[in-house]
């Protein structure tokens, strides 16, 4: 019975390729052999039918399809679940090494340049596969676990189904359950970790850092639910909660005297926003904060995109005075070029630099050549993650005087900073050393 079932303008539903793959999996359980599904989609199609129009878009799909079929063996079958998106039953799965490297050579088959019109066209696609009796025992169970592992694949990749995946899917799934009106009953909250000059131990500024207490689960780190917010588009809400509440409060240390530059993580859902330099600048008059007061933290990875636009919206926030800051630089696409397309006024080595200054040489030379760039290019240098005294006093050394880590102080609440004894204007020197 290999073949295939729905033809591109089949019906509405993809009931048939399911009631299909019910029946095989009910013959394979019979039988007493392993079966697998993978389902496959083309990661391109929208662009293609967007920008080449629908026939070339339908045309790709008859060409995929007719390479999957191509690679089929007996009693395997394909079938559309919709636009460029497939299902492959696999009747004998050999085991999981033996099914990579049939998904691989699949997904190579399928990404071949295709003749449609006058120029070759190139597509990609992704894989989700899983394994019947070990992933999974019913078609319904199969099909879901491969469509969990498929939206987890990197493109031009098949991923597996695995225990962990569904582990940190149903670990995604009570997070995103459990943020819904999390921030209208007022469960986040800010801590704020010093920034120190290293040569005096005086207190320079702080970084806002988002803390999330759910009833449901509780303290959960910004690691894990940050990305989830970003998911379900709470970001830019969540975002400039955090922006004004460091605002008001880098506002009250100034009353008290502690003119303290508060650093404010920036997601990339703010940043996409056109309007987001005009809310920056409204929010600091909202809190007659000098600008100057204010740092805003980017990562390399949201600089990518539309980078015109990028450099639009950060200008305009150097141009109201606010400082940018390059967070975690060194470990992302690593690209110079950001620093020739944009104005940043800090770089922050990560921690891992950190971490590598004392255990290896690299670290050093590394830490040494990022100083001494930011020195060519008049940016501030703050290192990150700096727990030991060793890493303060290497980096020191290598020409490095701004710091942040838990040798100084953890996150702290805003109440801890206030008393803290290294705060104060320049000149003061009161020392957290
Ligand atoms: P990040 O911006 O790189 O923040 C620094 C992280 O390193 C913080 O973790 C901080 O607690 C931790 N850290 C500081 N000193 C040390 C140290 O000496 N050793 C070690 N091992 N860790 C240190 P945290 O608070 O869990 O935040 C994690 C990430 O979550 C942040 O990384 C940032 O990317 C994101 N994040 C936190 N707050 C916000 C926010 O308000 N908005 C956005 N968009 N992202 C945020
Ligand atoms: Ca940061
Ligand atoms: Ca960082």
């Amino acid at each position: 019975m290999k073949g295939s079932c729905c033809s591109l303008t089949g019906p509405l539903t993809n009931l048939p390729v399911r009631q299909n793959l019910s029946a095989a999996v009910e013959r394979a359980l019979q039988s007493g052999h392993a079966a697998a599904v993978m389902v496959m989609k083309i990661a391109d199609l929208t662009e293609i039918n967007h920008w080449q129009g629908y026939e070339v878009g339908d045309r790709v799909i008859s060409t995929v399809m007719g390479r999957i079929e191509a690679s089929l063996q007996n009693n395997d079958f394909v079938g559309r679940l919709g636009g460029g998106h497939f299902l492959v039953f696999l009747n004998h799965a050999q085991g999981r090494e033996a099914l990579v490297e049939h998904a691989e050579a699949l997904l190579a088959a399928v990404s071949k340049p295709m003749q449609i019109g006058v120029a070759p066209l190139l597509v990609n696609a992704s894989a989700g596969v899983s394994l019947m009796f070990e992933d999974a025992g019913s078609a319904d169970d199969l099909l879901r676990n491969a469509e969990l592992a498929l939206r987890n694949a990197r493109t031009g990749r098949a991923r597996f189904f695995s225990q962990d995946l569904q582990a940190h899917l149903a670990g995604y799934a009570e997070v995103r359950s459990a943020l819904v009106g999390a921030l209208e009953r007022d469960e986040f909250s800010l801590v704020y970790q010093p920034q120190v000059c290293a040569a005096s131990g005086r207190v320079f500024g702080v970084e806002a850092l988002l803390r999330w207490q759910s009833p449901a689960l509780g303290q959960v780190p910004p690691d894990r639910f940050i990305p989830v917010a970003e998911n379900v588009g709470l970001m830019p809400r969540l975002g400039e909660w955090v922006l004004a509440s460091a605002c008001r409060q880098a506002r009250r240390w100034r009353a008290e005297g502690k003119p303290l530059r508060v650093a404010v993580n920036i997601s990339a859902s703010q940043l996409d926003d056109p309007r987001f330099a005009d809310r920056v600048t409204t929010i600091l008059a909202e809190h007659s904060l000098p600008p100057a007061l204010l740092e805003l933290e980017v990562t390399e990875s949201m600089l990518v995109g539309d980078v015109a636009e990028c450099q639009r919206a950060l200008h305009a926030i150097r141009n109201a005075g606010v400082k940018l800051a390059l967070d975690d630089f060194g470990t992302g696409y690593s690209n110079l070029a950001y620093l020739r397309h944009f104005t940043f006024d800090t770089l922050k080595i990560d921690r891992l630099f950190t971490n590598a200054i004392t255990s290896d040489s690299l670290g050093d030379g590394l830490v040494r050549a990022i100083v001494a760039m930011g020195a060519e290019l008049g940016q501030e240098i703050v290192a990150e993650g700096v727990e030991t005294a060793e890493q303060a006093e290497a980096l020191r050394q290598l020409g490095c005087s701004r710091m942040q880590g838990y040798y100084f102080s953890r996150p702290v609440p805003a109440g801890e900073i206030s008393v803290m004894p290294g705060i104060g204007a320049a000149g003061e020197a009161p020392s957290l050393l």
